[in-house]
């Protein structure tokens, strides 16, 4: 019997584990340095589950969610921004020194199935989650449950093209990806920061208070963000038609995002009775142990 279901968060630099209890509840939670090499991974891991294990009950299911993805076929790890894992089985790895089954999902799909659970989506049927940090991550989550598609890209809209582009937007940003003018490229934590500071600035710390203040480049700055991620949320409503968008990463706190989003997203969506709803996660820095943990639904 798994009362208790593990959900573990690997970041770049840190390793979170937490346990929930059969209500959803954490009631352990810890965190550790990633090692940054894969075999010390494998093993912080395992001593990790053993620890919280230890303190839990003697069965619990293990789910984790990763910055990448586990490709179908290899069942190797790609996309991971963590590049030492991209390549390796992971998956198969850690069932391997655990001795039980673990699931692997991308940290955007965990962070959807979170809210989707019991989080700021709850009751829907079709959330699309995205988190708007330091890149744009996307999942989709069906009736509790992650939508992957068999390449396991479904919900990657950071990689799509900003849609209705305009002029004054060439030349196109490039992308890691390979490719120029990605939604990722328009909307991370730092093209907005961009858009403020200038070149090379990272933090959107202060926008809101700037432009209430009367800071005419944080005005302007989230003007154009804003009606950037309206254009990038109609495209979503056209394709996928969700009934609800919840955001995640740094950028979510800026509350003017729920306020103007909406109506900007109206100009382009097909129909013009769109009342998606655009929310806030409910558990914040939670949501990648919890949605790991909620794997095992
Ligand atoms: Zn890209």
């Amino acid at each position: 019997m798994s009362d208790y279901r593990l959900g573990i968060d690997l970041g770049g630099t840190k390793i979170e584990i937490a346990a929930l209890d059969p209500t959803g509840e954490i009631v352990i939670r810890r965190r550790e340095a990633n090692p940054g090499t894969y075999d010390a991974l494998l093993h912080k891991i395992a001593e990790m589950v053993q620890q919280t294990l230890a303190e839990t009950a003697p069965v619990a299911t293990v789910g984790i969610g990763i910055p990448g993805s586990i490709d179908a076929q290899s069942r190797c790890v790609k996309n991971a921004n963590a590049v030492w894992l991209n390549g390796k089985p992971f998956g198969d790895d850690l069932e391997r020194i655990l001795g039980a089954a673990v699931r692997v999902e991308n940290d955007a799909n965990c962070f959807a199935l979170s809210e989707a659970i019991d989080g700021a989506a709850a009751g829907h049927k079709v959330v699309f989650g995205t988190i708007l940090g330091s890149g744009v991550g996307g999942g989709i989550v069906v009736n509790n449950e992650p939508l992957t598609g068999p390449h396991h890209v479904a919900g990657e809209w950071g990689h799509i093209p900003l849609p209705w582009v305009r002029q004054e937007e060439f030349p196109l940003p490039k992308c890691f990806c390979g490719n120029e003018g990605c939604i990722e490229r328009f909307l991370c934590g730092s093209a907005l920061a961009e858009l403020w500071k200038g070149p090379g600035n990272r933090s959107t710390h202060g926008i809101e208070e700037a432009a209430q203040a009367g800071d005419q480049t944080a005005v302007k700055a989230l003007d154009i963000y804003i009606e950037r991620l309206g254009r990038a949320f109609a495209l979503l409503v056209n394709l996928l038609d969700p009934d609800v968008i919840v955001l995640g990463g740094g950028v979510s706190n800026l509350s003017s995002i729920y306020s103007r989003v909406p109506d900007m997203m109206r100009r382009y969506v097909v129909t013009p009775e769109c009342k998606t709803e655009i929310v806030k996660n409910r558990h914040g820095d939670s949501s990648g142990v919890r949605g790991a943990a909620w794997l095992w639904g």
